[in-house]
């Protein structure tokens, strides 16, 4: 007999399931750049796979059964097989699925100084538009244009971005920076800093902390120079396999020390960022909620039950290059669900209790959705936080606020400087 617990779970995971599912499609483990933060890294030796297009637009055609409202289509470096995935967009397109995106490591922005650039990135722009992407991101990984060459093997990229942003624009593409952060993003400012040269945890957190929000001011100044819109940060993932119990299947982590953090320096980063976020977002469209990097904060102070429960695994799925099969994540290689397109409405989700990983494109959205499922199904557990952590709601509601303002961030349309203009003086 089903007790109260599982009757509740029950329910609460068949809620969940009715918000917006998410799917993040790992065409191909393949890549051209160099990133020492990624095991994907071409310099490393292992077997590469990529999807087999069947599969992909047979896996599309079932998503919308299941729920799903958005689909990623991620890498390696997806536009190495570009013509296959413009073929996956547009039928993600022709299946209703409202928020389709991708992204690109910006091999194509070389050699920008050479006859025919123009033309060259006129030419994936124009493709790109007449499809159904929403957005389209070009991943960054230091302010220092020579630093972030240096990291992903590639020459002048600063230059190229900044001559095909317009390209694209001109054609109704406002592509999205994305950041990931790890310990070169603030060239010296952040790879000089260390623990040997403080006295105690404290002193060492607090000086990080200066340090990442110095960091992150330069990147936002760098990036809306280049002529960004819209701009999002992908969290360190710096898994400890031993402790969490995961075992990833996506390779986009990697052990190198650029991207292992402690404790106590994710809460410096993550308190910097979310310091540093309200200083830009009159200027730029950022993504990452501030509520999310409360939340974290939080967990790493060692306060429980303090975020939101992460959706993978319930209503987000990552499909895996190398076996086409799918999981709750990239990060939980135990969990095998088997293939996408044999899932049916009655498929039982893991439990809706994961907070393993920062991942934030599952963590993101869970910790938006969250406060609207205790509403609906633990209206005692949303009360009670309202009155022990405040913060969290008002973040939450400032967060929806200034993403309605941002048009949802809408990758098809510019930015509306007027409606962003009032969370300049935002500083919750
Ligand atoms: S981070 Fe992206 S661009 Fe860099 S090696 Fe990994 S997959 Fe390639
Ligand atoms: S928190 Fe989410 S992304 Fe991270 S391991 Fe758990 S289910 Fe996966």
């Amino acid at each position: 007999m089903m007790n109260f617990n599982t009757i509740h779970q029950a329910v609460r995971n068949r809620f969940v399931r009715l918000t917006p599912g998410q799917l993040v499609i790992q065409t191909t483990d393949r890549c051209n750049a160099t990133c020492p933060q990624c095991s994907m890294r071409v310099t490393r030796n292992f077997k590469r796979h990529s999807l087999d297009p069947d599969l992909v637009l047979k896996t599309i055609d079932t998503a919308p059964s299941l729920g799903i409202k958005a689909i990623s289509f991620t890498g390696g470096e997806p536009f190495l097989l570009k013509q296959h995935l413009y073929d996956y967009i547009e039928r993600a397109g022709r299946n209703r699925i409202p928020f389709i995106r991708t992204g690109t490591n910006g091999f194509f922005f070389t050699n920008s100084g050479k006859p025919g650039f123009s033309d060259r990135i006129r030419q994936i722009a124009d493709r790109l538009a007449a499809t159904p992407i929403r957005n389209f991101w070009i991943s960054i990984d230091s302010c220092d244009p020579r630093i972030h060459d240096q990291m992903r093997g590639f020459q002048n990229m600063f230059d190229g971005i900044s001559k095909a942003l317009p390209i694209f624009e001109s054609v109704g593409i406002y592509p999205s920076v994305n950041l990931g952060i790890n310990r070169n993003v603030g060239a010296a400012l952040t790879q000089e800093i260390s623990r040997d040269d403080y006295a105690n945890e404290p002193a060492y957190e607090k000086a990080l902390c200066l340090a990442y929000g110095k960091a992150f001011s330069k990147f936002y100044k760098t990036v809306i120079d280049l002529g960004f819109t819209i701009a999002n940060a992908c969290y360190p993932m710096s898994i400890d396999t031993d402790s969490c119990g995961l075992d990833p299947v996506y390779q986009a982590s990697a052990s190198d020390r650029i991207v292992r953090f402690t404790r106590t320096e994710k809460k410096a980063v993550f308190s910097a960022l979310k310091q540093t976020i309200p200083k830009f977002r009159d200027k730029i469209r950022i993504f990452s909620p501030r509520v999310a990097l409360h939340a974290l904060i939080k967990e790493y102070n060692g306060e429980s039950d303090t975020s939101y429960p992460c959706q993978g695994g319930i209503n987000y799925f990552f499909m895996d290059a190398e076996s086409g099969h799918t999981f709750p994540c990239g990060y939980r290689g135990q969990d095998d669900f088997g293939r996408f397109i044999d899932l049916d409405k009655s498929f039982q989700p893991a439990g809706y209790s994961c907070r393993r990983c920062d991942w934030e494109c599952f963590r993101d959205p869970s910790e938006l959705a969250g406060p609207v499922i205790d509403l609906v199904t633990a209206p005692h557990r949303l009360l009670k936080r309202m009155f022990s952590d405040p913060a969290h709601l008002r973040l939450w509601a400032a967060d929806l606020l200034y993403y309605r303002a941002c048009d949802y961030f809408d990758g098809r349309t510019p930015p509306d400087f007027k409606k962003l203009a009032p969370f300049k003086t935002d500083s919750l």
